[in-house]
């Protein structure tokens, strides 16, 4: 048997009505660049999250960037990032002239992790990024009051968590401002780059629309230079035609991940991804932790199972951070995950049977 790590077509075949339509309509009306889609989908994203402003981006490193910038965050800035994600969550930093510092993760859930957070805190700390890795809410409430004590905005890095809610209430609008991709691979994902900004602030939602505009709200208008970050008439259009599926898509990956515990529960090599209290994850990804990590990578390989790893090196260890000069000690937790995680074939397509299998082999290589 074969089992891809994503496939992406999978869900089209069982979409294609749709998109296909969306597609024909928007290059019937030519309504490529802003126009009626984008609105449309904008309206319609910030609906089901429930919040005030949605801004569509050309993609989710741009929005990142773009909240930061127009939060004023600049030369000789500081802002805090965890050590263990994309690296869009620390290079919007330094591309704002600020500088990235990074804080170690959780054990059991991969996030950013709050107790030991306090001390990365300067005079200089403008922000937080907060990124719900996995699909797997942060731990919110002692980030917030962290950054209220210290008055730093809390930005969220929401790239892999569509849905994913902390306290009954989603992800994105628990900070100032929360920051979206529909990146192909993502749980809504576009067919090409694009992302999105959502806020319940008026000022920030405004300033951030403009400068993804050219610093232009009105067409020849420039209020400001910017940048020319937009969400296109044909991938919101596509975002719009799967946007019905995605309640769906999300319980789906939830079944896939209850169905892969239940049948890895009682091997003692394997840690399985634990969902913290009070929150839904939707597993963009399942990351399990495991003892010779390669070994079992090349064996799955072997047996027609696609794995990966998110991520291979920790951000502070790239060589683009050299320069911060971070050894293994300063980030104990994401060093030691480096050797220990693997990303389990995760998609909503994905059928039990394969499940059954990718568990099977898993089960093979430890016995
Ligand atoms: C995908 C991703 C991004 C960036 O998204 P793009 O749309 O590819 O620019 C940012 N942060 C995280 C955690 C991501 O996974």
């Amino acid at each position: 048997m074969k089992v891809p790590f994503l496939d992406l077509s999978a869900q089209y075949r069982n979409i294609r009505g749709q998109v296909d339509e969306a597609l024909r309509r928007v290059i019937s009306d030519a309504a490529f660049i802003g126009g009626a889609f984008v609105e449309k989908f904008e309206q319609e994203f910030a609906g089901l999250l429930g919040v005030k402003h949605c801004i569509g981006c050309g993609n989710g490193t741009d929005s990142l960037f773009v909240i930061m910038k127009m939060l004023g965050v600049g030369q000789g800035d500081e802002v805090i990032t965890p050590a263990n994600s994309w690296i869009s969550s620390s290079e919007t930093i330094s591309l704002c002239g600020a500088t990235p510092v990074f804080a170690d993760v959780d054990p059991d859930y991969f996030s950013i992790d709050e107790s030991r957070l306090a001390e990365k805190f300067s005079p200089r700390t403008r922000a937080v990024i907060v990124v719900h890795l996995h699909g797997q809410a942060a731990n919110l409430e002692p980030l917030i009051t962290l950054c209220k004590e210290h008055s730093v905005h809390l930005i969220e890095d929401c790239a892999q968590s569509h849905l994913t809610t902390y306290g009954g209430k989603p992800t994105g609008l628990h900070g100032i401002a929360g920051s979206f991709s529909f990146y192909p691979g993502k749980n809504l994902g576009a067919y090409g780059d694009a992302g999105c900004i959502v806020s319940d602030d008026d000022y920030l939602a405004n300033k951030c629309r403009m400068y993804a505009r050219h610093g232009a709200l009105i067409k020849h208008q420039h209020q400001m230079e910017g940048i020319n970050s937009r969400l296109d008439g044909l991938q919101a259009a596509i975002l719009s035609a799967k946007l019905p599926f995605l309640k769906k898509w999300t319980e789906q990956r939830n079944h896939c991940s209850q169905l892969y515990g239940e049948l890895l529960a009682d091997l003692p090599e394997v840690r399985l991804p634990s969902v913290r209290p009070r929150t839904s994850h939707s597993f963009h990804l399942y990351v399990i932790r495991v003892e010779d990590r390669d070994g079992l990578r090349k064996h799955l390989t072997d047996m027609g199972v696609e794995t990966s790893i998110h991520y291979p090196t920790p951000l502070p260890f790239l060589k683009a951070y050299e320069h911060l000069g971070h050894v293994a000690a300063d980030f104990p937790v994401a060093w030691r995950h480096k050797s220990e995680i693997l990303s389990l074939p995760m998609f909503p397509e994905l059928t039990s049977e394969q499940i059954r299998y990718v568990a099977g082999c898993i089960r093979s290589f430890y016995q």
